[in-house]
């Protein structure tokens, strides 16, 4: 299917839905609303159609250096996939180059590409980390996560200010724990 037929498709269920919760699609301010909608729901989902470990294959660079790089507070906006509902927040990102680095944006697509689509925090976070470890050459790779959930926050459990943390990490970072301490402190020390 086209994209145009794709959201047309998700339009005419949106208005569904709208009549289901009881309001009028047809009045004034809603009229637009099916189209609007599912535009901006293909949009947050656009990592169904992108492929991170491409994204990082296009801008590799070679790099003698061995120091841990430490991409921070990448900002994302995702859907969990229990609720539909949004979930967002930052992530931070460290390697360690093994004769290799990677454009510094392509890691914020990365994250870019696996947070738009249906996810859970947990996969997001195990994903972006794979990710980075199977497209580039690194000696180890962490990824910190830590965001607020709609779900939480709107339903019934409405805990406010509660935030979830979630962490992945492979190779050295796996071994060391020293190493782990250091992309930490990198996260809360540098400014
Ligand atoms: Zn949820």
């Amino acid at each position: 299917m086209e994209q145009e037929e794709v959201i047309a498709a998700i339009a005419k269920h949106y208005e569904s839905i709208i009549s289901l919760l009881g309001d009028d699609p047809a009045r004034p301010g809603l009229e637009k609303t099916p189209l609007r909608a599912a535009k901006a729901l293909y949009y947050a989902t656009m990592g169904y159609r992108q492929n991170a470990g491409d994204i990082i294959k296009s801008a590799i660079f070679d790099y003698a250096g061995s120091r841990m790089v430490v991409v921070k507070d990448i900002e994302f906006y995702s859907f969990c996939e229990h609720h539909i509902l949004p979930f967002f927040g930052r992530v931070s990102v460290g390697y360690i180059p093994d004769g290799e680095m990677v454009g510094l944006s392509k890691l914020a697509r990365v994250v870019d590409a696996h947070a738009r689509r249906l996810q859970v925090q947990e996969r997001l976070t195990a994903e972006i980390c794979d990710t980075v470890a199977s497209s580039l050459k690194t000696k180890g790779v962490i990824v910190a996560c830590n965001a607020q959930h709609l779900c939480m926050k709107m339903r019934g459990v409405e805990k406010q200010d509660s935030s979830t943390v979630s962490i992945e990490y492979i190779g050295e970072f796996a071994e060391n724990p020293a190493l782990r301490d250091e992309f930490f402190r990198m996260l809360t020390d540098v400014r």
